[in-house]
């Protein structure tokens, strides 16, 4: 089956019972007392929170789940809007600042809009963004912006239409190009790209990418590839292409290239003189960023894990839904950060130290853990 513009659905009844919220709604706009702040045992402060709102999605990236999808959580088994809002109103008083909306892919979720607006009118809050593929963007692209929305990171591998096709199992490049040039058009404070870098995929492509940036004001962000894809094409390496050599690459291309800032995992940044645009190397999987984390991840079911690499879960749903109040959600984010790992070589090892059998290994694609 090919991409079919019409495959959209609401992942969730968007509203709680009244009763089951009632000892923490989301703030109308007074700052509520701030709750210390989440820290774990190296020192580590949190104040990001990537949020998966489904694990379902309009395109089947072979890099990260199979034609027939994964064993998504549908209906009441995930979060619902004043559920994600409550959490956000929880973080928010323990310092959290940066909200993004994940996935799967986010805008298949009809309440998407209503999320931005909400996350952003939340006191504490400073910016919300959303990773997409952009296939639905256009859609709600004014409408995101009104909302608050602060920045958007579009996933694009290919410039090249067969390719889409061929890495993504759907049609749609033009589209998602589009959505590129109307984040920018519509003035959107920050639109970057994000590009999973695979040997014999799309390296070939990576001068391309990097062209981007002489007339467009994105960030161009390379990622390393992860083994989280569903048991795919992870599996013999031969597709694994290392930061290092990206960054090499960026210096061959623009010899006296200029490093410039960026956010905490854009640990190689550049900007080629004269252009408009920044081209970074996201070290995902060689984890030299692990020392500066500061991030928290929500998955669409309800649980706080405190590492890409972690296979440790701690459960908010129960209490997010018993209206438990606000100091004991911010306890599961805290056991959840007390536990966390120096780096992500250190928690890989632990959880692989816990499982009995490979069965155990429990989420296999970044659709359900969040990217
Ligand atoms: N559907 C949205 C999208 O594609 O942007 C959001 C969710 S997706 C899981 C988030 C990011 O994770 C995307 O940029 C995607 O390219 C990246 N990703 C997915 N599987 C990956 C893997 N195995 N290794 C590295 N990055 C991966
Ligand atoms: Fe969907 Fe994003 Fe995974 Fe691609 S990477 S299959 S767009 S969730």
């Amino acid at each position: 089956m090919l991409y079919n513009d019409s495959f959209q659905h609401d992942e969730a009844p968007s509203e709680t019972k009244p009763s089951a919220i009632a000892h923490g709604k989301p703030s109308t706009g007074s700052h509520p007392a701030p709750l210390p702040p989440l820290q774990d045992q190296f020192g580590r402060t949190f104040d990001y929170v990537r949020i998966a709102i489904t694990e379902n999605c309009n395109l089947r990236c072979t890099y990260c789940m199979p034609e027939e999808g994964v064993d998504f959580k549908r209906g009441d088994q995930i979060l619902k809007t004043d559920e994600i809002l409550r959490i956000i109103h929880v973080l928010a008083r323990m310092g959290v600042r940066k909200v993004r909306f994940t996935g799967g892919e986010p805008l298949v979720r009809k309440d998407i809009v209503k999320l931005v607006e909400g996350a952003a009118g939340t006191p504490g809050v400073k910016s919300v963004h959303l990773t997409t593929n952009g296939i639905l963007f256009s859609r709600y692209a004014e409408r995101l912006l009104a909302a608050g929305l602060t920045g958007v990171n579009i996933s694009l591998d290919t410039l090249d239409a067969e390719k889409f096709q061929r890495i993504t199992r759907r049609t749609g490049v033009e589209k998602v190009l589009d959505s590129i040039r109307l984040a920018l058009d519509l003035g959107f404070p920050r639109v970057k790209v994000n590009v999973v870098l695979m040997q014999g995929f799309n390296d070939d492509e990576f001068p391309a990418f990097c062209e981007l940036t002489r007339d467009m004001a994105v960030t161009v962000r390379f990622i390393e590839f992860m083994p989280f894809d569903a048991h795919q094409i992870w599996e013999s390496g031969e597709h694994f292409a290392s930061a290092e050599r990206m960054v090499s690459r960026i210096k061959e291309l623009y010899p006296g290239v200029e490093t410039t800032s960026g956010t905490r995992t854009e640990h190689h940044i550049f900007q080629a003189p004269g252009y408009k645009g920044k081209i970074a190397v996201i070290p995902a999987f060689t984890r030299s960023l692990c020392g500066n984390c500061s991030r928290i991840r929500v998955t669409a079911d309800g649980k706080v894990r405190n590492c890409l690499y972690s296979d440790d879960e701690y459960e908010l749903m129960p209490l997010v839904r018993s209206g438990a109040p606000d100091e004991a959600i911010a306890g599961v984010f805290r056991k959840a950060f007390a536990d966390k790992a120096k780096d992500g070589f250190e928690a890989k090892k632990r959880s692989a130290a816990k499982r009995i059998s490979v069965s155990d290994i429990g989420r296999i694609s970044m659709t359900q853990i969040g990217g």
